[in-house]
């Protein structure tokens, strides 16, 4: 993490020291949240709609921070307190990062996507570790706040730092990409997630290529071939003056042959995948399940071939991933039933991806899929609910379970090859659960899926409840 002084901390944080406070003092480490700050750390107190931090500059102070940024419009600082003033905290913050960044030999890999960044970030810092010492995003920790802090927290050994990149309108992977200013940019893939503010899937993919901003001179876009929009709105970046490299190379992965990285011979199970590369020998195995996520190890494996990595080191690296939390987690209920818990979200694209990888599994007895709606779509929702329905197979799946007002239009598509006596709608989780649990036998496996907001994991933690 950060180590500096407090005197290069406020040059670099473009802030002045209070007075009669030591400039060589050493700072280790940057927290925005008093209640796990570190002894010696920098406290960035961040205002937010219902909180400002400044009330908790003193107890930051009192924990052991060894010094506080403060928002120079904010009454009542601390006398005597070790403060570096600012005229903004929040970009304070980022600035501080960047600096920092930019003072490191480290070399940045930057990913985002509508889905998948988190995996292929995951997988990428995998890869990658088999050969370097690397840094990657703690979390979800991939916004304007986020991603500052993980610059922050990079060593000066750190080799290279995996970073996410989210956003939920224009402008914002723009500035994530200046601040940490990559080396390699991935996209992951265009979806339909944040439609509803951006209006259309262009703009949505305008939004992700604004990752090529602050590209290295002699960066590298690795990208999703199968994705033609992304093609479509690069040359849009190139007016003069918008970003740092005037050149870069671009590399395209994804499902079809005719990308430069492309998966052959995969071989799938419910834990995870092996695959080939197109012209290649080497055994890869993705320890994920689904077909989705052979797609995101070509990204993490383009990403190693680029720093030079060797096919073996790179397929050690890819079958040790680790993923964060609550991605496709495969839980066995008391019953024997298999669980797919996908909880953590849903956007039609990465429903449309658990639902194949529902019906590519084998070695189950039968099926089931468990639905909540899908949120943030914007007009277009009743659509996309319907795709849903329509794309669910009845040869391979035995009944649907709905949960949700929007599921009304999921039904609609079902309707369209589904028995009507296979398309279940619930109001109450717990009785859906319980449905399940009558329903499924030992040998059989459902898929629980649906936005953040619908909290369909608890359809999950009833079903591992005994009885
Ligand atoms: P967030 O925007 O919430 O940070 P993310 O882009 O980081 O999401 P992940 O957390 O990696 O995405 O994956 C979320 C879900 O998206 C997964 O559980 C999976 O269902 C789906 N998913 C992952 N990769 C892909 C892909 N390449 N294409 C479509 N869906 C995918
Ligand atoms: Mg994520």
């Amino acid at each position: 993490m950060m180590n500096r002084t407090l005197g290069e901390i406020a040059l670099m944080a473009g802030g002045t020291l209070s007075e009669g406070v030591p400039s060589d003092l050493r700072v280790n480490g940057v927290s925005k949240d008093t209640r796990t700050i570190e002894q010696g750390a920098l406290y960035v107190p961040l205002i937010g709609e219902a909180f400002d931090g400044h009330r908790f500059v003193e107890e930051a102070l009192k924990r052991g921070a060894a010094a506080s940024l403060w928002q120079a419009d904010r009454p009542d600082a601390p006398a005597g307190a070790p403060l570096i003033y600012v005229k903004d905290t929040l970009a304070a913050l980022q600035r501080l990062a960047r600096e920092y960044r930019r003072q490191l030999p480290v070399r940045i890999v930057g990913i985002t996507g509508s889905n998948g960044k988190t995996t292929t970030k995951d997988l990428t810092a995998a890869v990658l570790s088999a050969s370097f010492q690397v840094h990657k995003t703690a979390g979800n920790y991939n916004n304007h706040i986020g991603l500052p802090l993980t610059l922050l927290g990079l060593n000066e050994e750190t080799e290279i730092a995996v970073l996410e990149m989210g956003m939920s309108g224009r402008g914002e992977i723009e500035l994530l990409s200046r601040l940490a200013e990559p080396e390699v940019a991935v996209i992951t893939n265009i979806g339909e997630a944040h439609l509803l503010q951006l209006g259309s899937r262009k703009e949505i993919a305008r939004a992700k290529t604004e990752i090529l901003v602050g590209l290295q001179p002699d960066g590298l876009l690795i990208y999703n071939g199968d994705e033609p929009l992304i093609e479509e709105v690069l040359p849009e970046l190139a007016e003069p003056g918008r970003m740092n490299a005037a050149a870069y190379r671009k590399l395209r992965f994804g499902a079809e042959p005719d990308n430069a990285y492309f998966p052959a011979d995969v071989s799938m199970d419910s834990a995870g995948s092996h695959f080939h590369l197109g012209g290649d020998d080497t055994d890869y195995y993705v320890p994920l399940p689904g077909a989705h996520n052979v797609v995101n190890a070509l990204a993490a494996i383009a990403v190693g071939r680029h720093f030079g990595m060797q096919p073996a080191d790179v397929a050690r690296g890819l079958s040790q991933a680790e993923l964060t939390g609550m991605r496709i987690e495969v839980l066995s209920a008391p019953s024997g039933l298999t669980i797919l818990n996908d909880a953590y979200n849903a956007s039609p694209t990465s429903m449309r991806a658990a639902i194949a990888l529902l019906h590519e599994l084998t070695g189950y007895e039968r099926k089931y899929a468990v639905l909540g709606d899908m949120l943030e779509l914007g007009d277009r929702e009743a659509e996309f609910h319907r795709g849903v329905g329509a794309m669910l197979d009845p040869e391979r799946v035995e009944v649907v379970y709905l949960y949700g007002p929007l599921s009304v239009h999921t039904a609609e598509g079902l309707k369209e090859r589904f028995p009507a006596d296979r398309v279940r709608y619930y109001e109450d989780k717990e009785a859906l659960a319980e449905a399940l649990k009558l329903a499924a036998g030992p040998k059989d496996v459902v898929l629980i899926k649906g936005s953040r907001g619908m909290r369909m994991e608890q359809t999950a933690v009833f079903l591992m409840q005994s009885g």
